[in-house]
């Protein structure tokens, strides 16, 4: 018997830190930890002592004789094998926290933003020994989480289920939530930094990339951002309205958010009954007329961006069908077994025959969108077709074929991205979209020197990627370099208190 890794991990690795055996990888010092579509365990290795299961915040790891799609323990070992994969060492190493000054009053930090960054961020100050700390994180909304609330789709609650553990932090000794306050407008940075030794921004993406297309702008067109906050009650797009009448919708991108909005498009309604779905989105769903949702990825189905353990959920919910449109790789081109494993799924789902189930999500490979078609509102999107080719670099890229094909519909929703946008009185880099940070450190981008006392983590730090649990590694790296200033006498001392 061995302990697999499922679909709701979320990548934080308090499983990787309690295994006796360092069996789970990637680890958060381990290559390919920031991309890692998910931890696996080595089936080989794991002596099954259980304490990754304890820890696991969103009851991710299950034994594979209880597990309900077999397929997971298929994809856990196919990690391994990957050459690089094949030989980690039995320990891992240990690290020692940075040093500590004599402290004559508390460390006080604030923290901007709620969501998974920042409760990290938290819980990294509260949980370092020895460090006397007071933590105040400002939340611009009325309710708490950020990401967890308001971007996880209502059928995944196994996922929700981190915020119990960011309720348990914000709740503890030495830390304090401020919810409806927005930093920049109710207080500015300058205040808070007369209040706080240092700074801690983490307050996430909550714009989109646009497709910059013709028609873009019809009613009808929107962004996956605004639909996923829609049927999540974000008090930012809870009022807006979105025309379900058409028997068509198109999801621009192929990221796991684009599967998200594709299911809660498609999903019988009484499967959402019982979530957390807004009431005001689910009885719209319940009168939608869609019946087929088209998600278009740019290039080719080894490229999909969305991860395996969302596919394989996908293909197990009752009451859609799956359509794939080829054409696909033949998996033996594939070195990567985690990619291979995606392909080898996506021929066995393109192989099945259809269930007769009342709506369909069709995965479009190798297409782009050119134009948004309709004169008053969306009719369509014309698509181009795209070959891949490499350039001389080695880089695969999409490139048009000149054909294209219009796709009849009345919803597009665009899903190609998250975005930040830049703070009053922060530098911004405008083609990451971040704060210009080195390990956390927010610099002036003309010299490299950093500001006094102002830090970043998160999708504001390294652009919008990873699951909600990648936040974590992200905000201890960040939480270490804000301790080592302070160690080494870099913040200035707070010179109020805010009220
Ligand atoms: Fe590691 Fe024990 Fe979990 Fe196996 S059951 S992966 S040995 S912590």
């Amino acid at each position: 018997m061995a302990y697999v890794i499922t679909r709701s991990c979320c990548n934080d690795a308090a499983c990787v830190a309690v295994c006796p055996v360092n069996c789970i990888h990637p680890g958060p010092d381990e290559p390919g930890y920031a991309r890692a579509e998910m931890l696996y365990i080595d089936p080989d290795t794991c002596i099954d002592c259980g304490a990754c299961v304890d820890v696991c915040p969103v009851e991710a790891i299950v034994a594979d004789f209880e597990l309900d799609d077999e397929r997971y323990a298929d994809l856990n070992r196919a990690y391994y094998a990957s050459p690089e994969h094949a030989d980690y060492p039995s320990t891992r190493p240990k690290s020692s926290p940075e040093p500590l000054p004599e402290q004559h009053s508390p460390l006080r930090v604030a923290i901007v933003g709620s969501g998974p960054a920042g409760c990290y961020a938290a819980e990294a100050l509260l949980n370092r020994k020895a460090l006397d700390v007071d933590v105040h994180i400002f939340e611009r909304l009325s309710q708490p989480w950020g990401l967890v609330r308001y971007g996880v789709a209502p059928d995944h609650q196994s996922t929700k289920a981190v915020a119990a553990q960011f309720n348990r932090t914000v709740t503890r000794d030495g830390a304090t939530l401020h919810l409806d306050v927005e930093v920049g407008v109710d207080v500015t940075l300058d205040e808070l930094l007369a209040g706080h030794h240092a700074v801690l921004y983490a307050s996430g993406a909550a714009d989109d990339r646009r497709l910059s297309v013709p028609g873009e702008d019809l009613p009808g067109s929107e962004s996956a951002t605004a639909f996923v906050g829609w049927y999540n009650g974000h008090p930012d797009h809870a009022g807006r309205d979105f025309d379900l009448t058409g028997d068509r919708a198109v999801v621009v991108g192929n990221g796991n958010v684009a599967l998200d909005v594709a299911r809660i498009l498609t999903l019988p309604v009484d499967a959402l009954a019982d979530t957390d779905i807004a009431p005001h989105a689910l009885s719209a769903l319940a009168g939608s007329c869609i019946a087929e949702v088209v998600v278009l990825g740019r290039r080719g189905a080894e490229h999909a961006a969305f991860t395996t353990p969302e596919l394989l959920a996908l293909t197990e919910t009752n009451g859609i069908d799956v359509v794939v449109d080829g054409p696909l790789p033949d998996p033996d081109d594939i070195a990567d077994p985690i990619t291979r494993f995606k392909v080898e799924l996506l021929h066995e789902i393109a192989g099945r025959a259809a269930t007769g189930a009342p709506k369909r999500i069709r995965l479009q490979f190798l297409s782009s969108p050119v134009e948004v078609l309709g004169s008053t509102r969306v009719t369509g999107l014309r698509v181009a077709r795209n070959r891949l080719v490499t350039d001389e670099h080695g880089a695969v890229r999409a490139e048009a074929t000149g054909n294209t094909t219009d796709i009849e519909c009345g919803l597009v929703l665009r899903s190609i991205g998250y975005r930040a946008t830049p703070l009053p009185g922060l530098p911004f880099d405008e083609r990451t979209a971040t704060l210009p940070n080195q390990r956390g450190r927010v610099h002036d981008p003309a010299t490299g020197t950093p500001l006094p006392g102002v830090y970043v983590a998160g999708w504001l730090k390294r652009g919008p990627s990873g699951g909600v649990g990648t936040n974590k590694a992200c905000a201890a790296e960040t939480v270490a370099a804000l301790l080592e200033d302070y160690a080494a006498g870099r913040l200035p001392e707070p010179r109020a208190v805010l009220r």
